[in-house]
Parts: structure tokens; sequence; C-alpha cells
């Protein structure tokens, strides 16, 4: 595969901060890939895309595309594009004038003999606004808006189009078409995209490849499954799926299982953690959708000891969902442990119940806690 975007220990510090809004971060984004930068908010990702596009600076490293340092090359020079938030289309040009724009005075110009009309046209139809190509953009809806600025982007074809939060001023209903859309760009253009965003459902349903942020450091590179199903650190763990932490020892390591002891002296059997030895504080991490009550269990292996796995809590929120249930409890050592349940078999339960939940130990992975020394 060929690397098309590449960012090599780049720094990024604003005059006056005390910190690196980016700080020291090395990844590469290949050909073809639908690549997302995740996580909150002021973590460093837009930096780091605008630092791609050429609006903002580093401060050290350096980032390449196409295989060419491009540091010191002004935006308007570079083979990428960038579709904002807002759209930034201009009120007073027509569909067709704003999508002409960038073939008129950006990287388009220099192609002599180019057919405005007819490319304008040709990306007018990829986002599916041919027959709105008259109207201004206060004509328009915020969805139709941003495929209009998605278009104008498209129409001077960048080696990489940089999308900062395209879908984040829409309303639910016109951000899960757009999100449609996106995908049926990618797939029909073959194009590579990076994409910001601080929604992870999604990052997880659009990208191929998810670069998890947190306070100017990357946590994690992996697809969208490995980010969700196996984060290898607790922030991701947290951030994405919403995972339950609970603090634990690990106390005894071997057989097909191994026993982490809580705080409460409750004890968590998990399937054997390659790299952890005993005694080492980790952390168990596991979904709110994988939690069960222990009186509705199904699950008992043979193999787990008597008593294993259940935890005793109390009830502190219920929130209904329609299919499913979220529910907060809290352990007898005082930590929080969110539950989604399916609505359909939940038994009456009022908030301050006491109650006990079972945790099958194929759900739960261990993580060392922070400063244990261990992977
Ligand atoms: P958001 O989604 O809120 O934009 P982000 O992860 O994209 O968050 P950045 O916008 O990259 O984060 O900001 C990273 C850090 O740099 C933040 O602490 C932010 O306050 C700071 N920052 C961003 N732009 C500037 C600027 N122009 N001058 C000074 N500090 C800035």
């Amino acid at each position: 595969m060929t690397v098309l975007l590449e960012a090599v220990n780049v720094v990024k510090r604003y005059d006056g901060a005390g910190t690196n809004a980016v700080n020291g971060i090395s990844l590469q984004v290949e050909e073809g890939e639908f690549y997302s930068f995740l996580g909150p908010s002021g973590c460093g990702k837009t930096t780091l895309l605008r630092i791609f596009a050429g609006f903002e600076t580093l401060t050290t490293g350096s980032v390449l595309i196409g295989g060419k340092v491009m540091n010191d090359l002004p935006a308007y020079r570079r083979p990428v594009n960038m579709v904002f938030q807002s759209y930034a289309l201009f009120p007073h040009l027509s569909v067709f004038e704003n999508v002409a724009f960038g073939l008129r005075h950006g990287a388009g110009r220099q192609i002599a003999g180019l057919d405005i009309a007819a490319e304008v046209d040709k990306a007018l139809d990829t986002v599916r606004l041919k027959a709105l190509k008259n109207r201004m953009p206060s004509q328009l809806s915020g969805g139709q808006q941003q495929r209009v600025a998605l278009a104008r982007a498209l129409a001077v074809r960048p080696l990489v189009l940089l999308l900062d939060e395209p879908l984040s001023a829409l309303d639910v209903q016109i951000r899960e078409e757009m999100q449609e859309e996106l995908s049926r760009l990618k797939r029909e253009l073959n194009m590579t995209f990076v994409m910001v965003t601080h929604d992870q459902s999604e990052a997880l349903a659009l990208s191929s490849r998810v670069a998890v942020f947190n306070a100017g450091n990357l946590e994690q590179v992996g697809s969208a499954r490995q980010v969700y199903e196996e984060p290898s650190t607790p922030f991701v763990a947290s951030f994405i799926g919403n995972s339950n932490l609970l603090e634990g020892k690990l106390k005894e390591v071997g057989g097909a299982l191994s026993k982490v002891e809580l705080p409460s002296g409750e004890i968590i059997e998990v399937l054997n953690p390659a790299s952890l030895g005993a005694g080492v504080p980790v952390k168990l991490v596991f979904k709110p959708e994988t939690v069960q009550l222990a009186e509705s269990s199904k699950f008992s292996p043979a193999s787990l000891s008597e008593g294993s796995n259940r935890l005793a809590v109390k009830v502190r929120n219920i929130s209904y969902q329609g299919s499913f249930t979220d529910l907060i409890f809290t352990t007898t050592g005082g930590a929080e442990l969110k539950a989604s349940l399916p609505s359909h078999d939940l038994p009456p339960l009022s908030l301050g119940d006491a109650t006990a939940v079972f945790l099958p130990p194929q759900s739960l992975r261990l993580l060392a806690a922070a400063g244990s020394g261990e992977p």
C-alpha cells in the first residue's frame, strides 16, 4: 500500500500556551483509506488536520503528502482540499458558481482548456445536486449546503479530502443521510479521506482506520472493530463504547481463567491475560451491553468457581431507551457500573434496590493500571 499522508513527530505549541496542542504525533494514512481522527474536544485533532492542510504551521516535525515534505508549502499549493463544519459557501454565489470557484481560482486554474461547466456538473452529479445548480446557498437545507461544499472540494480532484467535523452542524436525520453519502462517495471515487470527529459512532461507521487522540497524543490506531473491541488503553476503553473500568488486582494467573480481586474482595475470573503477572494492579474493562443480571444469567461454565463474576450492586439510575434500558449501578466498593439490558426481560427494578450482576469471562478485558509498569 502507498502511504499518501504522513506526520512525523509533529509538535504544535501555540504561542503563549503551556502545553503542546499536538505532542509529537506520527501517523501514516494509506491511499484509498477513510481515516478518522477521533477524540474529545481540545485533544489536538483539528490542529493536526489544519497542519496537513497548510492552515496552521507546525512547531517541529514534518508532514508529507504523496511522499513530499509540505512544511513550508502554502495551503493553496498542497494537493489536498478541506471541507469545514460550517460549509463556508459564498452566500452571494449560486451553487454552480460556488463549485466553479475552486476550479477558477484554486488548484484547478492551472489546467489549460478545462471545461469548467462540465467539471461542475460532474461534481454536482457526484453529490446528486445537479438539479439545484442555480439556487443560492440560502435556498438549500444544511445537508444540501454541505453536499455543495463537498462537490466544491471534490471538483479540483485533490489527492486527499480533509473533512473537519463535516456533519456536526447537521441535525440527526440529515447527519445519517450524509454519512451514507460519504460512504457512497468513498466507494465510488476510491479517494483518500481524513476526517476529524468527536463522534465515535460516526468514526466507527465510516472509517477504515481510526486514530484516537487524547491531550495531544495518539492513544491507539486501528480498525473500527479493533478500537471498539480491543481498546489498548483505559482512555480508549472509556471514550469508545462507554466501557466500564473497574480497578482490581490480578490475584492468580494460570489454567484457563485467571482471578482478579476487586477492592470489595469479590473475585472476577477472566480469560488468561497473556502479558500480565500475578500481583499487578489492573483495570477490568467491559461494555455495558455485556453485563447481565445475575438472577437471569444463562451463563454458568463448569470452570467458573462458585460465586465468581457476580457482583453485589445497588441501582443508582434507570433510563428506558426503548428496546434497551440503561442502568447505572454502584458496586460494594463504591465504583460506578453501567449496564445496557434488553428491556423485554428486565425484572422490575427501582432506584436503591440491591441486586447482583454477572460479568461473563469472555466479555472482560484486562488492562494494566497506569503506573504498574506493564503494557
Ligand atoms: P475541538 O473538537 O474542540 O476543535 P480538537 O481536538 O480539534 O477540539 P484543537 O482545536 O486542535 O482540538 O485544539 C487543541 C488545543 O489547542 C486546545 O487546547 C485549544 O484550546 C488549543 N488551540 C487551538 N487553536 C488555537 C489557537 N489558534 N491559539 C491558541 N490555542 C489554540
